[in-house]
């Protein structure tokens, strides 16, 4: 099935807020604007209300009496940066000691608390943004939950970044139906089976609120006794979830690890491809060719991470599966940086690494040869254009939101500086100060180290 054309409408998918308001100029020491360019010395960024208004030079801008100084001097500022993939509801190693008993110990309420306290912990460390491609829980699909912790932050009445939220539309035993052990009572309409079941239950995501409709077309990564290179869905039943996501203006996240799940995603007309993992050179050409954004995930895939989740109780069987991956990861990342895809950071954070340690997936790309400019680019202005809002997001330029992150140290003499919680200093969100850690203030979203793991007590 061909991509419908002319389904995208360009409203940010958010309710609309006042314009104007307080004038703020912030003064930096160096800018990285997320175009690529060459950085700029002594910047200067002045803000109206939620919007960027100039960017300049010290001396070069006008810097209107009125408005109130923020000083960054000391500091490299970067635009907010985006994930493109990560699970808040996901059990992750910094809150529980096993997944597999809070999977069945924990509510989807107290699931939905921990969403939102994820969610926090990525703001801490400037992530503005955050792509959620969906969760269950115990009692099935967990789309309304995340939705609601996406609605409570945007209404103000909580801290947290601004989330997009992908509704799991999926075959039965899919990757995303074993998130679950197997064993696990299946209650609700959580899986669909043929085209208009599938129809269905992406409908029924969009009515409960989803952004986007996630979906998968091969077997994954961190699910037991699962081999990766199965298929998950055949081609009617891909063509009808992606064409049901655009007749309602949403796009279509795919989850494959295999050439014929990414050939079946770009024929249906996926606007992204997650993970990748396995590839050819032509199928590669085709996703650069049909502009569509690939995800690449590599964060999880280190064996950091495979070593937390060996902490975390996951099985010798997953953990050898996730080791095999490793290499075809790398080199698929690197053909694809090689051929020019448009690479879009995600690190599929869920059970590891530690919220907040989004970050981390860009020294990976670093590792494999990308340069740090690029790398940055890919949590900014490339993932701001893989979930089509570049017209507000990505990078720092007049008439965008001022999502802003100043930095102590240079992100490109070593690209790790920004995995260090005291090197955020600052953290806006539409021109609102999230984060402030300057000397003399103690601004955070999240206090460190007043939690405890609940499980196995
Ligand atoms: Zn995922």
């Amino acid at each position: 099935m061909a991509q419908r054309k002319g389904w995208w409408k360009p409203e940010a998918p958010w309710p609309k807020r006042a314009e104007g308001g307080k004038l703020v100029a912030i003064t930096g020491k160096v800018l990285i604007d997320g175009n690529g360019g060459a950085v700029l010395k002594n910047p200067v960024v002045v803000l109206e209300g939620r919007r960027i208004k100039a960017v300049g030079v010290k001396g070069g801008v006008q810097i209107p009496a009125s408005a109130e100084t923020i000083d960054a001097s000391k500091y490299t500022l970067m635009p907010g940066m985006m994930d493109c993939h990560v699970h808040t509801g996901m059990f992750n190693c910094m809150t529980f000691h096993n997944h597999r008993v809070a999977q069945w110990e924990v509510m989807p309420q107290l699931q939905q608390m921990y969403a939102l306290f994820h969610a926090q912990n990525c703001l801490d460390m400037g992530f503005t943004t955050l792509r959620d491609l969906g969760m269950n829980s115990s009692r099935g699909l967990f789309t309304q939950e995340l939705c609601a912790v996406r609605d409570s932050i945007n209404a103000g009445i909580v801290e947290g970044p601004r989330m997009l939220i992908g509704g799991f539309t999926t075959i039965t035993g899919s990757h995303l139906d074993l998130i679950q052990p197997r064993a696990m009572p299946r209650s609700g309409f959580n899986n669909g089976d043929g085209p208009w079941e599938l129809r269905k239950l992406a409908r029924l995501n969009i009515l409960w609120g989803c952004d986007i409709v996630k979906t998968c077309a091969s077997g994954g990564g961190g699910t037991d006794k699962e081999e990766p290179d199965i298929r998950n869905m055949c081609q009617e039943e891909i063509d009808a979830i992606v064409d049901e996501a655009h007749a309602f203006h949403k796009p279509c996240a795919v989850h494959c690890f295999t050439v014929s799940g990414q050939r079946m995603a770009l024929k249906a007309g996926a606007d992204t491809i997650e993970h990748m993992v396995f590839s050819d050179d032509e199928t590669i050409d085709m996703i650069r060719e049909a502009g569509v954004a690939v995800t690449p995930t590599l964060a999880h895939r280190t064996d950091h991470a495979i070593e937390l989740r060996r902490q975390l109780g996951t099985s010798p069987f997953v953990l050898n599966k996730l080791k095999k991956l490793q290499p075809h990861c790398y080199n698929t990342f690197q053909k694809m940086y090689t051929a020019g895809v448009n690479i879009a950071m995600g690190t599929d954070m869920g059970f590891e690494p530690h919220f907040g340690d989004n970050g981390w997936e860009l020294e990976v790309y670093v590792g494999l040869g990308m340069t740090p400019m690029h790398a940055i680019q890919t949590a900014t202005r490339n993932a701001a254009q893989a979930l089509r809002l570049e017209h507000e997001l990505g990078t720092i330029e007049a008439g965008k939101l001022a999502d802003i992150v100043a930095v102590d140290g240079d992100p490109l003499a070593d690209i790790r500086v920004i995995q260090e919680r005291k090197n955020i200093a600052l953290v806006l969100k539409e021109g609102r100060i999230c984060v402030d850690r300057r000397p003399g203030k103690s601004k955070n979203v999240v206090q460190v180290a007043e939690w405890q793991k609940i499980d196995n007590l």
